[in-house]
């Protein structure tokens, strides 16, 4: 067997006001995908879902740059898959969809889930997190989180990750101000849910401990990027000062990236992305974590044929714990794909069908054509 064509999809969709979510100063406004299929001349496709965060169009860009190396070859050979440098995230996602690609082709040639080839224990349902408390605005309605913990909750998720909110000058808010919307969730939440924070980088070292200590308290299952990634001196004193969990790598993609957050012990949990490290460098990363006794929880934001990559990739780790549901991608996070796969309980179930198990839905460039330009604009306060 031959692989014959390398393609990506790009796709979009804007998001409705409600749907719009907020990181500091800014505010998203569309939804964005790219897709890597790569065709074979018996038919058979492979198709991976390449994080959008590389950008689409320059995905596509470098897809069509590598497809040269991969055309003619047997989509078995090992060393065919190209590696991520740490570099480019354009470059390193465009790899990841390959990557995936292929994994979901050898999939299919063997008649094997993705995760009976990573593994020979795989679990066959993956424990998911909803993943959002991003649409409250410190200025009109900060407790619109709770409110949506509460509706997570109704809908049988056992795990809940948030953010901390607009930008904290624009309303004078403090860490005792956060603190204190923390404890209100907590306290309505009242053990139903295991809950995460995602500081998105936003923090001092000083805060940040403030904030450690008393996540630690409320038993939290871990705060993700307390302070920027270079800080690995800081990360290593904030997770020193707590026994929860310190987390963090989304943004790396490569396990030599990994390594001074591995010594210095900055990280108790790591989570690298198969959709933008790819599956067998996400592979790698998790292994040498484990020899540190580092658990791998990856980041998945997105859409629904990179969940499946990230599920079959927690259904393979060697302590497989949670996988993340972004909850607030709308429509194009499963209507990309044919059939949605079920969902149980705040559980992903895995098809039970070879590769990543699932199928590409028809007319995506028609349904959902691309938009030129970023996916977040950067607004004032009263916006
Ligand atoms: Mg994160």
């Amino acid at each position: 067997m031959k692989i014959t064509k390398i393609e990506t999809i790009c796709l979009s969709r804007p998001h409705e006001p409600e749907r719009q979510w907020f990181t500091g100063t800014y505010r998203t406004i569309k939804a964005d995908c790219a897709i890597v299929v790569i065709q074979t001349d018996n038919g058979l496709k492979g198709i991976g879902e390449a994080c959008a965060y590389g950008v689409p169009p320059h995905i596509k860009d470098w897809v069509k740059w590598l497809e040269p190396n991969l055309i003619g070859k047997d989509p078995l050979e090992p060393d065919i898959v190209p590696h991520t440098n740490g570099r480019s995230w354009s470059y390193d996602t465009a790899v990841a969809g390959i990557d995936s690609a292929l994994w979901d082709l050898k999939g299919k040639i063997a008649g094997k889930r993705v995760s009976e080839l990573l593994t020979d224990t795989p679990l066959d349902r993956v424990r998911l997190y909803a993943s959002s408390g991003c649409r409250y605005n410190w200025r009109k309605n900060p407790h619109q989180l709770i409110d949506e913990a509460l509706e997570y909750i109704k809908d049988g998720y056992t795990a809940m990750k948030f953010r901390i909110g607009t930008e904290w000058s624009w309303d004078g808010v403090t860490v005792d101000k956060f603190l204190g919307l923390v404890k209100e969730l907590h306290q309505e939440v009242n053990g139903r849910m295991e809950l995460m924070l995602d500081a998105n980088c936003r923090f001092t070292e000083d805060q940040a401990i403030v904030v450690a200590k008393e996540l630690d308290k409320l038993n939290f299952a871990w705060f993700e990027e307390p302070i920027p990634g270079n800080q690995i001196d800081g990360y290593a004193r904030i997770s020193a000062s707590v026994d929860m969990p310190i987390s963090g790598g989304e943004t790396l993609t490569t396990q030599e990236q990994f390594r001074p957050y591995l010594d210095k012990k900055a990280y108790d949990i790591v989570q690298q992305d198969v959709g933008i490290c790819g599956i067998t460098e996400g592979m790698r990363i998790a292994l040498t974590a484990d020899r540190y006794g580092v658990g791998t929880c990856p980041h998945n934001w997105h859409n629904g044929l990179m969940t499946m990559a990230n599920a079959h990739f927690v259904a393979s780790l060697p302590k497989p714990k949670v996988l993340e549901l972004c909850m607030i991608q709308g429509p194009l996070q499963w209507e990309i794909l044919k059939e949605k796969p079920k969902i149980e309980d705040g559980w992903l179930i895995l098809p039970d069908k070879p590769g990543l198990g699932v199928d590409l839905a028809d007319d995506l460039e028609e349904r959902f054509p691309y938009i030129e330009g970023g996916y977040g604009i950067q607004v004032k306060p009263e916006d």
